[in-house]
């Protein structure tokens, strides 16, 4: 992926979001405020209106500039989440003009700890972490096992999937949704399924 086709990827998370946000909300408006949607569309729009400015500009420069606008245009939890997300994979790419299969990991690996970091938070929380930690494991194991980056993120994506699903079944223990304590079962959590659709959108976009 050079960065060009990362800019043209990030064009469209910006519309997948914004085709998403009132099925977001309504996931928030269950057991949380309703707002998950709307940050999100907010944020991606931001991010969407600073890619001409950073076409041009190396993987890490892109990556981290995204990771701005997020955090800066977002006030819910998820902004400063994913925003970080994003500033810690661009800082994974420092320099890079493209990004191989190895590089995507790294990338990967970088906002998963950014995000575990900076939310206190792990795997079976009921958060985007149940989306994105059984992602990258999907995605490390394939391309570790030789596989393509498309080929190793259709198994991340497929692993999100479940990762979506499985927080029907748990308790929140982070986030607004761990106020309802017993209550948030068997509802889906809004940061896993937007997590869920970043994915999807940059593997429908990778060649
Ligand atoms: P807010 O909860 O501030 O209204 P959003 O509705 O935009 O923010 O985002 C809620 C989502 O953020 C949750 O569905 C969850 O996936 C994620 N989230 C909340 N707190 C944390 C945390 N500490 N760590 C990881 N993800 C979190
Ligand atoms: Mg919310
Ligand atoms: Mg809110």
């Amino acid at each position: 992926m050079d960065a060009k086709k990362l800019i043209e990827i990030m064009q469209a998370v910006a519309v997948k979001i914004e085709e998403e946000k009132d099925y977001l909300t309504e996931l928030d408006n269950v057991i949380g405020d309703g707002d998950h949607g709307i940050n999100m569309a907010r944020g991606f729009k931001a991010v969407e209106e600073k890619l001409p400015s950073l076409a041009g500009k190396d993987i890490g420069i892109i990556l981290k500039g995204i990771g701005l606008q997020l955090v800066s245009n977002v006030g819910g939890a998820s902004g400063p989440l994913y925003g970080t997300a994003f500033m810690k994979a661009g800082a994974a790419c420092t320099g890079l003009v493209s990004m191989d299969a190895v590089a995507f990991v790294q990338a990967m690996e970088a906002a998963v700890q950014g995000i575990e970091m900076r939310g206190k938070a792990h795997e079976g929380e009921k958060t985007m972490l149940d989306a994105l930690c059984p992602a990258l494991k999907a995605l490390r194991h394939g391309v570790d096992s030789g596989k393509t980056a498309k080929a190793a993120l259709a198994d991340a994506v497929a692993a999100a999937e479940q990762g979506v699903a499985y927080t029907q079944t748990i308790i929140a223990t982070k986030g607004r949704a761990s106020y309802l304590g017993e209550r948030s079962l068997g509802h889906q959590d809004p940061g896993a399924t937007s997590s869920l659709y970043i994915l999807q959108t940059i593997l429908a976009h990778l060649s």
